[in-house]
């Protein structure tokens, strides 16, 4: 699919501080260009606020100019406050009635891609989600075009970085923000296919193949497949790159459609907003996205979005069931609200397969996952989690990985793993390997967003290719409760941008 039509509008790059062919101009910098230093400084002569607040002011250029200045910065801050600004420019400018906005995007000696991070701000705030965008079509934009105008040689190049990036965020959104019907697993395949004709494809649907080759996902789909509209789907999507691989990124996305805890409900008001427990899934499809936008030449990726629904109903898994993984392992169920481990369990570990099978050069697994309410109280809002396992700790994956995501705007604190993470899940009883999880809430378990880590890495058999195995595999876990976008705010599409900058870039 063209990109244009992923976009939020027409999207251009201005190359001068033109008047025609937009109606107000958004500055978010202090520094302005020398045309707009004297009406800038007049405002600021006579408004104390006036690098504080925002304004929409007449200037000498003939357009208005609104005026959202990046907030003072401490050494603390990060370039997401030039997104924000950039964001609230935007904001303002919509609601002041104006359709074509020419956005002067600031330079930075402190943060090197800020360029590109603004017009990510500014596009972001253009997103319409995708239920008024069918349903009400003449709401489909916000805006009829923006321009930006980057003061940088690499300007074009940021351009098309920014669009490539942001159709991919877009489509994250689109999944992870879509209502609970919208956004059920067989419309999740049919938005996907169209999307991805130059990958290649693979559905899961069939309830006796599920069963059989996925009985973690199918425990959680039991209920939910009893709604004919609401079957889960297992979606793979590969890229083999022209040349040799020299790498291979294997994603995995959590993609609860809706998660009411299952038969262990989420009582007392917590359900609501559920349906953004697929964001994990999202991020691999907007992933993928610019997987086959940007083709790398010698790159394999494959992703796997696990669509399911934690529904309630007589069909229901329960606390007590025991369940054998995929790779053979008994699992006693502890919470049905812990559904995400199991909806990913197996996937992950046919990642696994297909790296030892296929002999994958240089294969690094992820899962990705709205995964626990401990990584949003311990990372806070805005704050993506990385979980390296023994292997990828040792190329210290985490820190490179948290490194880019600062540059970029999307912020990672770094769990290590330990013992004791595994020690929480060992057996109880004769006849059970592994427990899936204690009867309370992330939030109250010490060590809530480690240890599904490590529930993953035993259930799957992962725990047998460590750092002194025949065969080491990299794993890590992203748990993305904290930063993927609570309502009322939109989904953010966390961590793609710095995950293609870790992964698909050098
Ligand atoms: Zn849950």
């Amino acid at each position: 699919m063209g990109l244009e039509k992923l976009l939020p509008c027409t999207v251009t790059l201005s190359k001068i501080l033109a008047k025609s062919g937009h109606d107000v101009l958004c500055v978010i910098d202090r520094a302005v260009p020398n045309e707009l230093a004297e009406v800038f400084e007049e405002h600021r002569s006579y408004d104390k606020a006036f690098d504080s607040v925002v304004s929409c002011f007449k200037s000498n250029l003939g357009l208005p100019v609104i005026y959202a200045p990046v907030q003072e910065l401490t050494d603390y801050d990060d370039v997401r406050c030039y997104q924000k600004a950039a964001a609230q420019s935007l904001q303002r400018a919509i609601k002041s009635g104006f359709k074509a906005p020419l956005l002067v995007v600031p330079n930075s000696k402190r943060f090197s891609q800020v360029e590109l991070c603004t017009v990510l701000g500014a596009l972001e705030e253009l997103y319409v989600p995708i239920q008024l965008r069918e349903e009400v079509p003449e709401k489909k934009k916000r805006i009829s075009s923006l321009s930006v105008l980057i003061n940088n040689p690499n300007a074009e190049k940021i351009m098309k970085d920014a669009l490539v990036l942001e159709s991919a965020r877009r489509i994250a959104r689109d999944i992870g923000g879509g209502d609970p019907e919208r956004m059920a697993p067989p419309l999740v395949e049919a938005y996907i296919e169209p999307l991805f004709a130059n990958l290649s494809v693979t559905v899961i649907s069939d309830v006796d193949v599920l069963s059989n080759e996925y009985p973690l996902f199918e425990a959680v789909n039991r209920a939910a497949n009893c709604v004919e509209r609401h079957q889960g789907r297992i979606i793979f999507l590969e890229y083999k790159p022209p040349k040799p691989a020299r790498k291979t990124v294997m994603l995995v996305g959590k993609g609860v459609t809706y998660d009411t805890g299952g038969a262990d409900i989420k009582a007392g008001g917590v359900m609501a907003g559920m349906s953004r427990d697929k964001c994990g899934a999202a991020a691999v499809a907007g992933f993928m996205h610019v997987v086959s936008e940007q083709k790398p030449e010698d790159i394999h990726v494959i992703g796997a979005l696990c669509m399911v629904r934690n529904s309630v109903g007589e069909e229901c898994y329960v606390s007590d069931e025991i369940i054998t993984s995929r790779a053979g392992v008994r699992v006693r169920i502890g919470n049905t609200d812990a559904e995400g481990r199991m909806c990913m369990a197996d996937v992950l570990c046919r990642m696994k397969e297909m790296a030892i099978e296929r002999d994958l050069p240089n294969a690094h697994i992820f899962t990705i996952a709205t995964l626990t309410g401990h990584a949003f109280i311990s990372a806070g809002e805005g704050q993506s989690i990385i979980v390296d396992n023994s292997v990828a700790a040792k190329e210290d994956h985490a820190r490179k990985l948290q490194a880019a995501g600062q540059t970029y705007g999307e912020p990672f604190e770094v769990s290590v793993l330990r013992q004791c993470d595994f020690d929480f899940n060992a057996p109880k009883v004769l006849g059970e390997d592994v427990v899936q999880s204690n009867s309370a809430p992330s939030v109250r378990t010490p060590r809530g967003h480690q240890v599904p880590a490590a529930f993953l890495i035993k259930v799957t058999g992962l725990d047998k290719h460590g750092v002194d195995s025949k065969k080491p595999l990299k794993y890590t876990h992203l748990d993305i409760a904290g930063s993927a976008g609570e309502y009322p705010n939109m989904p953010t599409a966390a961590p793609i941008v710095a995950l293609v900058k870790t992964h698909l870039i050098d």
